[in-house]
């Protein structure tokens, strides 16, 4: 969500004339965009945030801006007391306030420019930055900003606000102008993207959706973008899950069948605390369900060790369920205490941090081994990659299923692979990535 929020800002600053510079010490604005989802990543804004000092005070006219979860969407003040180099605040996914301090600014020759009239057309229409244009292959679009669902450990809702789904011609309008600047892949973004159109259904009461599931309206929409190869979507909840959006998935031949849905712990009263809404086994039904339909398909998580009170036992339930799935990819976090959140209010952070690690390091382990595993399947197969870079002199891309391929074209006369679909030999498998070459017939024709 931050690259997206970024990327936006950076489009609109190109639009007021400015252009990039590869050093923030060489920089006229320079701004900063935050996550603070765990306290580490808080962190890291501020030790960033202070690296910036010493450039105000050399050149006072440096604008400094600070975006995102930091200041989120009730930014009382207390920052700009804290760090009074700051010039100006924006909450996330917002660069409007960044924009409007630099278009007021004396001094600032800003130039408002006719950036590739093509795309500038509507406000709707997002330009990518120059050095991403006709070269970026694999673009987000958030469909969904905030979230409403306050699990107990998260601070998101608080920084990011409410839920509030973006119109359908808002979100095809976006994806039909990156389409036409060459990207090739698109995902759709929400923290729970599986509740997409929900909100607007309950605001808008004429409102036509096609499906209960809405998001399955937008995702037949992007199948019919000429010149898209892939749609993918993420975070998806359990609860939202629906066996139509599943079926969707299967029956639409852009939409990859690479599903991210957080379980974040395998015991039940693990669960009830942090107010997720499922148990276990729900999850465990949910993981068959999507495996029925897409019995080729991959599936992601997202686990917290270390919630309040998570017993060992507890621990091992979830360490249990993620043997018994066999999931592709676990994204595994230490808790944090977040601000604001139920569980700093209520819940004691009681779980000392070596045993967070040792819980953390115990998931990683496992998990290596399964992805090792589910991966080796992929040896001597021949697998579709849609190619996004070249990578230390190989080219780099991904699988339907989201897995990272690195392969060279050892052709008499190689090709320029960058945006296109290949067929590759996978000749060597890794938990993480798999390595191959192009195929002699590179039969994959790419749309
Ligand atoms: N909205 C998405 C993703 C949110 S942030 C979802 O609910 O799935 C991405 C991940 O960060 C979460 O899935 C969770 O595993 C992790 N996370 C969020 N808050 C955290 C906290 N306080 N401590 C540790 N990990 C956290």
């Amino acid at each position: 969500m931050n690259v997206a929020d970024s990327q936006r800002l950076e489009s609109a600053f190109e639009k007021l004339g400015l252009e990039s510079t590869p050093r923030a010490a060489d920089a006229d604005v320079i701004v900063l965009n935050t996550c603070v989802v765990r306290q580490s990543a808080e962190n890291k804004a501020y030790s960033y945030l202070q690296s910036l000092r010493p450039i105000k005070d050399r050149r006072p006219e440096t604008v400094i801006g600070l975006m995102g979860c930091l200041v989120g969407v009730k930014n009382n003040g207390r920052l700009r007391e804290r760090f009074p180099w700051v010039d100006v605040f924006a909450p996330p996914s917002d660069p409007k306030p960044v924009v409007d301090y630099i278009r007021n600014r004396e001094g600032l020759a800003v130039e408002e420019i006719q950036v590739a009239e093509r795309f500038a057309a509507q406000d709707n229409e997002i330009v990518l930055p120059l050095h991403q244009r006709g070269k970026l292959v694999a673009a987000h679009v958030p469909v969904v900003l905030g979230c409403s669902h306050a699990c107990t450990f998260c601070i998101i809702p608080f920084r990011r606000g409410v839920e509030r789904s973006r119109s359908v011609d808002e979100i095809m309008s976006e994806a039909r102008s990156l389409v036409a600047q060459g990207v090739k892949d698109i995902t759709l973004l929400g923290q729970i993207v599986d509740r997409y159109g929900h909100d607007l259904k309950s605001q808008i009461s004429n409102l036509k959706f096609q499906n209960e599931t809405p998001l399955v309206d937008v995702l037949r929409l992007m199948n019919d973008i000429e010149g898209l190869e892939r749609v993918r979507f993420l975070t998806s909840h359990p609860n939202w899950m629906t066996d139509e959006l599943i079926a969707a998935v299967a029956e639409l031949p852009k939409v990859c069948e690479h599903i991210e849905v957080p379980v974040q712990a395998g015991h039940d009263e693990v669960l009830e605390r942090m107010k997720r809404g499922y148990t276990a086994e729900d999850y465990g039904r949910l993981v068959e369900r999507i495996r029925r339909k897409l019995p080729d398909g991959s599936i992601a998580t997202d686990i917290i060790v270390g919630f309040p009170g998570e017993t060992e036992a507890q621990f091992q339930a979830t360490y249990e369920l993620l043997a018994q799935l066999k999931l592709d990819v676990a994204h595994i976090a230490k808790y944090s205490v977040r601000p604001q959140t139920v569980a700093q209010r209520t819940l004691v952070d009681d779980v000392p941090p070596e045993e967070k690690e040792r819980r953390r390091k115990a998931i990683e382990d496992l998990q290596e081994r399964i992805a090792g595993e589910i991966n080796a399947r992929y040896l001597d197969q021949i697998v579709e990659v849609l190619v996004e870079d070249q990578h230390k002199g190989k080219w780099r891309g991904r699988t339907r299923t989201n897995k990272l391929v690195f392969f060279e074209d050892k052709r008499p006369q190689p090709e320029e692979w960058r945006g296109k679909l290949a067929s590759v030999h996978i000749t060597w498998t890794g938990p993480w990535s798999m390595q191959g070459v192009v195929t002699a017939d590179t039969s994959v024709a790419s749309t």
